[in-house]
């Protein structure tokens, strides 16, 4: 029965064939005229990229690129919390943030929940005299200079200093881990971004000089 089930497939897509003289040559599909071109290849992608409800982040060009590498990966799972491991099938100690010690680390809990990441974004909107920062997600945090009312300037500031506190709390993480330092309270100088003269700082070395300030001491 699979054979006659075989041929009938074979004879139905051989029906619309036509045989000719002509020799054999090589089309391109992707482009009405049959000409290979990276334009129509591109023109493919596009057409087929699927962007949907995925979160595509914007580059903040004034902090080291590798905090923007590092939230892009922490907002798709990409950072090994113990969480992510887990589902690897790795097991990883008792699984307590090593921040707080009193939840179950994840992406959401280090950068959001965490009693230490609460009171870096306190300071933060502090500094910045802005409401205080509430996120339920890492898109959301991200997301955070979009929702208020900044001028360009400041929503710049703002999502750039996140990130950076994003990648802080990630390196002390790592430290209280990996170099058994005890997170004590996390130490940010006292930065103000958003008078009129202080802003122009966060374009300068200046700037990024003090939020590496931020702590594990
Ligand atoms: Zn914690």
């Amino acid at each position: 029965m699979d054979e006659v089930t075989e041929l009938n497939a074979l004879t139905l897509d051989l029906s619309s064939v036509t045989l000719n003289n002509s020799p054999d040559s090589w089309k391109w599909l992707g482009d009405s005229s049959g000409v290979f071109s990276v334009s129509s290849v591109r023109r493919l992608m596009e057409k087929s990229a699927h962007h949907g409800s995925n979160f595509v982040l914007e580059w903040c060009k004034w902090i080291p690129i590798k905090c923007d590498v590092f939230v892009w990966r922490a907002e798709m799972g990409r950072i090994p919390t113990v969480d992510a491991l887990r589902r690897r099938g790795i097991t990883v100690g008792d699984g307590l943030c090593s921040l707080c010690r009193s939840g179950e680390e994840s992406a959401d809990h280090l950068f959001i929940s965490c009693v230490v990441a609460s009171t870096l974004w306190q300071k933060v909107s502090h500094w910045c005299r802005i409401p205080p920062i509430f996120a339920f997600s890492i898109r959301e945090l991200l997301e955070l200079h979009k929702t208020g009312n900044f001028k360009a300037g400041e929503k710049f500031a703002l999502q750039g200093i996140i990130r950076v506190g994003c990648r802080c709390l990630w390196l002390a993480r790592n430290n209280a881990i990996f170099s058994d330092k005890e997170v004590k309270a996390l130490q940010v100088k006292s930065i103000k971004f958003f008078g009129k003269v202080r802003l122009h700082r966060v374009m300068g070395n200046g700037m990024r000089a003090k939020l590496c300030h931020i702590s594990t001491t």
